[in-house]
Order: C-alpha cells, then sequence, then structure tokens
C-alpha cells in the first residue's frame, strides 16, 4: 500500500508522529487506497511557520501573475480530469459523472480566478475636499486554513484556496480524512502549475487534531470551514473567541416543493437527482419533497417505482446511479434516522435499509429511501440525515409550502416546480434560503456566482463568484491630498457652496 506524505515546507514530508490512517475505498473496503500522515499540532506549528515566508514572498507578486498560475492549474486540472474523477470516485464513491462534473467545478473556479486577478476591483470615489482624491483597494490577510469535508474532494477546496491565493494569502489545506487522495493530487497540480512551494502547506489528519489545530493557531487569522454545523459551532467559538475572519459552509434541510400545475416529469427526474445524487450526502441535497394535494399520491407511486429502480454499485462502473455512503458512521447514522421516522409514524415507501451489491459485499451502500406522511416538525422533517433519504409532506397552499420550507433552523436552498410566474417569483422572495431554483432541483450551483446559505447553514458570508473575494481579503482605503494645506473632513468642507 502506498505511504504519502503532507507537503510542509516546501517539500513532501512524513507526519513528526511517525503515524498513518488507512484510506479505503467505501465501495469495497477491502481496497485500500494508501496510508495517509496522522499529523498533529507539532507539524501545523512548522506548516505556519512556511506559509508565513510564503506570504510574504506571494503578496508581493502581481495579482495577474498570481492569476496566470491559477490558468495553469485549470489547464493541468482540465488535461488529468479523467485521472482525478476515477481516484475522486475510489476514495469517496460516487459514480464518475459526478466526480467529473466535481473536478469541471474545480476548473471553473481556477479560470473564475484567472480572470480575477485582472480585477480585484477597487473604487476610486469623489473626496469632499477639493484637490483630494479618496480610493479603495484590496490587500491580502495572511495565511488562511482550509477545512474541507468529504463530499466535494476537489470543487470545495479549489472554491476556498483559488480565491484565497488569488487574493495574496498562504494557504494550509487540511482535507477531510476520507478524502486525502484528491485533496493531496490538487496540492501536486497547484506546485506543478508553479505556485511557490511555501505558498501552500498540506496537512493531513484527523479534525480533532489537525483541524483544531488550525483553528486555534494565532498566526492562521483566517479561517474558511465547510462541514457539519456541529463542527461549525465549534469553529466559531474559537474563531470568535480569537478574533479571527470565518466562513462557514454548513448543513442544509433543503425542500422540493412541486405545485399541481407542474411538469411532473420534469420534478421527477429534478427529485430523483436532487435526493440521490452523492448518495444524498450533500448539503444542497433534496431531503424534503412538498407534493401539493392534487398530485401528491400519483407523483409518490412513480417516485417510488424510480426510486426503487435505480442502480446501486461501484461508481467506477458503466450505469451505476447510485454510489455507497462515505463510512460506517455515516451508514449508522442514516439508519439510526430510519427508526426515528418510523418510531414519529412516518410511513417508509422504499428502501431504509443496507442494500448488499453482488461482489461489493464489502461495500457500503444503503438503498434510496422515501417516508411518506411526514408531517411539519418530525425529526425526520427537521433534522439533516446526510444520506439518501426523502421525506415526502403533503400540503394544500403556496403559503403554507413556504412556511414548511422555511420554518426548519437551515437555509441552503430551495426548488419550486411550478408553470405559475407568480407563485415562482413569490417563492423567490419569500424562501428563506441563499439559493432557490425554479423547476430545477435543490443542487446545481455554478461556480461564477455566490454559493451560501441563511440561518444555521452559514455565517453571512459566501463561496463562489465575485463576493467570496471579498472574505479573502481587507479593504484599505487611501486619501491623497494634494492641496497643499490641511483640509479638515467634516469640518472645512462648504458643500453646497462652489467657488
Ligand atoms: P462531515 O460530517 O461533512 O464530515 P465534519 O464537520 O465532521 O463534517 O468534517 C468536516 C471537516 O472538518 C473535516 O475535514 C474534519 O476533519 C474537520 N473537523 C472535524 N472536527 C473538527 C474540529 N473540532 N476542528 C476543526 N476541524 C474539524
Amino acid at each position: 500500500m502506498k505511504t504519502f506524505k503532507n507537503f510542509i515546507g516546501g517539500e513532501w514530508v512524513p507526519p513528526i508522529s511517525g503515524e498513518y490512517f488507512e484510506n479505503r475505498n467505501p465501495a469495497d473496503l477491502n481496497d485500500a487506497i494508501g496510508r495517509f500522515p496522522l499529523s498533529g499540532a507539532a507539524d501545523v506549528e512548522m506548516a505556519v511557520a512556511s506559509a508565513q515566508r510564503g506570504f510574504d514572498l506571494w503578496r508581493k507578486t502581481p495579482a495577474p501573475v498570481r492569476g496566470e498560475v491559477m490558468r495553469r492549474i485549470g489547464d493541468l486540472m482540465t488535461q488529468r480530469k479523467d485521472d482525478i474523477a476515477d481516484l475522486m470516485t475510489r476514495e469517496m464513491g460516487k459514480p464518475l459523472a459526478e466526480t467529473r462534473g466535481d473536478v469541471q467545478e474545480g476548473i471553473d473556479t481556477a479560470y473564475y480566478a484567472a480572470s480575477e486577478g485582472r480585477r480585484l476591483f477597487g473604487k476610486t470615489v469623489p473626496s469632499e475636499l477639493r484637490n483630494k482624491w479618496a480610493m479603495s483597494f484590496r490587500r491580502p490577510i495572511g495565511v488562511c486554513g482550509i477545512i474541507t469535508p468529504f463530499n466535494f474532494p476537489m470543487a470545495i477546496p479549489t472554491w476556498k484556496m483559488f480565491p484565497a491565493l488569488l487574493c495574496g494569502n498562504a494557504c494550509i489545506f487540511k482535507p477531510a480524512e476520507d478524502v486525502p487522495h484528491t485533496g493531496a493530487v490538487l496540492v501536486e497540480i497547484m506546485l506543478e502549475a508553479g505556485l511557490p512551494p511555501e505558498v501552500i502547506q498540506l496537512v493531513h489528519g484527523l479534525g480533532e487534531s489537525v483541524g483544531a489545530a488550525i483553528v486555534n493557531h494565532p498566526l492562521i487569522p483566517v479561517i474558511s470551514f465547510t462541514g457539519s454545523t456541529d463542527t461549525g459551532r465549534i469553529v466559531g467559538e474559537v474563531c470568535g473567541r480569537m478574533h479571527k475572519r470565518l466562513s462557514l459552509e454548513m448543513g442544509g434541510k433543503n425542500a422540493m416543493i412541486v405545485f399541481d400545475d407542474a411538469n411532473l416529469d420534469l420534478a421527477l427526474d429534478g427529485v430523483l437527482w436532487g435526493a440521490f445524487g452523492t448518495t444524498g450526502q450533500r448539503c444542497t441535497a433534496t431531503s424534503r419533497l412538498l407534493l401539493q394535494d392534487g398530485i401528491h399520491d400519483q407523483f409518490l407511486t412513480r417516485l417510488v417505482d424510480r426510486a426503487r429502480s435505480l442502480r446501486l454499485g461501484d461508481g467506477r462502473k458503466e450505469g451505476t446511479d447510485v454510489g455507497p455512503m462515505i463510512n460506517e458512521a455515516a451508514l449508522e447514522k442514516v439508519e439510526r434516522y430510519i427508526d426515528v421516522g418510523q418510531g414519529e409514524g412516518a410511513d417508509l415507501l422504499c428502501g431504509g435499509r443496507r442494500a448488499a451489491i453482488k461482489g461489493l459485499e464489502a461495500g457500503l451502500f444503503f438503498e434510496p429511501t422515501v417516508f411518506a406522511r411526514v408531517r411539519a416538525g418530525m425529526r425526520v422533517e427537521q433534522e439533516e440525515i446526510f444520506g439518501p433519504v426523502l421525506s415526502a409532506i403533503r400540503f394544500r397552499t403556496a403559503d403554507e409550502a413556504f412556511a414548511i420550507n422555511n420554518d426548519v433552523r437551515y437555509g441552503l436552498s430551495s426548488s419550486v416546480y411550478t408553470r405559475d410566474v407568480n407563485v415562482a417569483m413569490r417563492a423567490l422572495n419569500e424562501l428563506d434560503n441563499g439559493i432557490t431554483y425554479i423547476n430545477a432541483p435543490t443542487i446545481g450551483a455554478e461556480a461564477h456566482l455566490p454559493f451560501g446559505g441563511v440561518k444555521q447553514t452559514g455565517n453571512g458570508h459566501r463561496e463562489g463568484g465575485w463576493e467570496v473575494y471579498e472574505f479573502y481579503s481587507e479593504t484599505k482605503v487611501g486619501y491623497l491630498d494634494f492641496s497643499n494645506a490641511l483640509q479638515r473632513a467634516q469640518i472645512d468642507t462648504y458643500l453646497g457652496t462652489p467657488d
């Protein structure tokens, strides 16, 4: 089995502990991918010292030059897209079409960052005083701690690191322990593209050790975290105490609302993709299905039929629709929620148990599951399950559906299927989510638009698009007075009194 290393101080090095953890294919736990460093606070300490040197160099590199490095990263990812997708599917399970999409999102993010190198706009505005200029521009901040989850092993790290780097920061990257291989390949590509070595540090290991050491380190002023709301709360508490700049992307309990007038074929395709794509392990997964009275019964019948016919299996095999769950703990959590749902009186229409796949008996598969007769307020309606479990709820009016959508602690995405433009526009206005899709499922964010959610999904920041560049840079204002006189703002201004 191959042994992987950290990238710290400009070189590939073993962990100080000398200990490693194993990474296995969730479709077949007999397939061992490699041993990865079980790092700790001492490794992080070395990474910080090196990243500060990297930052000193990189912040002085002109932004368009930094952008050229991003462009070369995008080019290399494009060349290797299929290989990366293959190794990503092997370590986290989702089918190749999805992992190719995951790589593509990284490519899109790289090219967006490349072009941003020639923008990074500040503003020049008129001064209230004569012969004086006033302007704002963007400065890098320092070393950024990047902590990412397993479900988008390439897209999410690139969403965070490419804008951070383009702005002139250095990064310390800790990938999720279930997807260290993709993380390592990403760093290899970044180095090959010409990123100065000390600008990026890769520290593998567990969240409670490496992740916590990054979050608690006083010389890492910026933390970007995507993961569970519970972990995000811990991260947030530390960052609040230490006055760090923090971006949190956490859970979701996303609803699709299907009205009687909807194109039902389209809605059916949408919900299957939204609920069971990535085996339901997306923060944007469709986990609630709100069906209007008139179509409720027939839609559910068709849905169950289709859900039962989805092909579970190895994501690297042609024809697989749904891959495995990421690990045993995730599977057990889903199993607990099946018990919770049944205990609350929901009807289990299909799924609800592990699936045995011939030849993949050592895989972590769970059948696509649909609960019906779910009522607002039940735990399966309120809590994030992060697996292939969909809860169907009946509603009568748009007001009722919108209220159900909004009555959860999360607010990432929502989806509405209707042909009524008035209902669609009302949904955009009234649904408390960061993203609302009309006639498309709850998943499908594009790299050049802001991504994120309200309430306990996030903390007000957005990834992606133009907004993320504000998170990774500090606004600096410059005033240039060429009047040769002391001009006092608010005091020596004679607004409304021209010469
Ligand atoms: P998920 O359920 O999506 O895996 P987690 O919140 O458990 O979400 O993990 C997301 C990332 O956060 C992973 O890289 C994990 O190692 C890291 N992590 C877990 N616990 C902590 C912690 N206490 N401090 C910092 N990072 C952590």
